[in-house]
């Protein structure tokens, strides 16, 4: 019977500590939330510059809602493509100094997207074994042969790419900051591979973008290599405070997504009110460098504070900030016991990371205090000490 099946599946989960569960989120202000009826600290957002809730976005919503109505009626090949579309578009362009720009309605449908619209059944694409999973669902999509290299491993990429047949078409694609550990991927080194062996790069700066770079172009343009990458997709949905995704490259390859990308073609477009903080979000990003001074420093001081109380943070280098504790139950006691003394922060297990590393992930925030974060330090440091997970 497929119920009994269902449900044994469930019972494993929560046998392995596994089980999901949606929180009720209440609302938030100055870094608290509300969920489950109790105030925390969110060390869980992925509102990286505190946009989400600014005033300004709020308010170009309510314009573009007010012009363009509520909904977008159709896909923008149809009769969705309303102005402000164009506008962001056209913003996007001489923030990344790139010829074109399309967005997408999130950052998972555009991986999802790009990937199955570019590579078919012959190719090769090469994907960092800890990429996000929308990049391995469009390489599955794609139907491309999907070779994975270790995380951040440039030796094997090359050996993998050194296998394959020089006339195939390959592709490799990588985040650039890592939502699960906080590293950085290896761009230049990437870039000198895909030059050698002929491949297209791909990069997802769903982490990066707005944070990295003199005007938060994110982490290609931070590097100087941005035009050495030849697909840069991002999102609006993190350090912009808002929703959705876009691809950023040349013409030719804009067009082409345009014409063949089945989750950009047959999907409506996004609400007005989304392009409309869209747009705002891309013009304040630009502008406010002490929102990302802010979230470095307070970044900075996390990761060397944890590390002195003995926790182990990985290869952490940005925001993203995990302690990594192992075993799931003791990961999951952990981030119930941070919730009982006031902060939030989630537990996350395989199979997002790898079995035997659960951890808890902090994820930090340019509009924290210094006190606030002082306060969150003293209350992981006792969690830590209670659970023997530091001395
Ligand atoms: C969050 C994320 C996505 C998905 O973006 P959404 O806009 O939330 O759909 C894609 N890639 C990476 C690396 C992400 O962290």
């Amino acid at each position: 019977m497929w119920q009994d099946n269902i449900n044994a599946q469930l019972a494993t989960l929560e046998k392995k500590a596994q089980k999901r569960k949606l929180p009720r989120m209440e609302r938030s202000d100055e870094g608290w939330v509300m969920m489950n009826g109790r105030k925390l600290l969110n060390l869980a957002s992925n509102n990286y510059l505190g946009l989400a809730d600014d005033e300004r976005l709020i308010e170009a919503s309510i314009r573009a809602m007010q012009t363009y109505g509520a909904g977008a009626t159709a896909s923008r090949l149809i009769v969705g493509n309303h102005a402000l579309y164009e506008e962001a578009e056209a913003a996007l362009v001489k923030w990344k100094e790139t010829e074109a720009a399309l967005i997408i309605n999130s950052g998972y449908t555009a991986n999802v997207g790009i990937l199955s619209a570019l590579a078919s059944r012959e190719d090769v694409i090469f994907s960092d074994k800890l990429n996000h999973a929308s990049i391995v669902d469009g390489a599955i999509l794609s139907r491309a042969e999907l070779k994975r290299y270790r995380h951040n491993d440039i030796d094997h990429l090359e050996t993998l790419l050194k296998k394959t047949p020089v006339h195939k078409l390959k592709i490799i694609v990588t985040d650039t900051v890592f939502s699960m550990d906080g590293d950085i991927a290896p761009l230049r080194e990437l870039v000198a591979l895909k030059e050698k062996y002929g491949a297209i790069l791909m990069i997802d700066e769903a982490h990066s973008s707005g944070l990295y770079g003199e005007k938060g172009e994110g982490l290609a343009h931070h590097l100087g290599i941005a035009e050495h990458v030849d697909i840069h997709m991002g999102t609006f949905s993190k350090a912009l405070g808002t929703f959705g995704a876009y691809v950023t490259g040349k013409k030719y390859l804009i067009d082409y997504l345009i014409n063949h990308m089945r989750a950009f073609i047959f999907t409506t477009a996004l609400p007005p009110a989304v392009l409309g903080s869209i747009r705002a979000a891309i013009s304040i990003v630009q502008q406010e460098h002490e929102r990302r001074i802010n979230l470095f420093t307070h970044s900075d001081y996390v990761r060397n504070e944890l590390k002195r109380l003995g926790f182990n943070i990985g290869a952490s280098t940005t925001q993203i900030v995990p302690i990594i504790i192992g075993d799931n139950e003791r990961t999951v006691r952990f981030s119930e016991r941070l919730q009982e003394r006031g902060i939030a922060a989630v537990a996350i297990r395989p199979p997002t990371v790898p079995e035997g590393t659960a951890r808890i992930r902090f994820s930090l925030m340019a509009t924290l205090t210094k006190q606030q974060i002082d306060w969150a330090l003293e209350q992981i440091a006792l969690v830590g000490k209670e659970m023997g997970v530091i001395a």
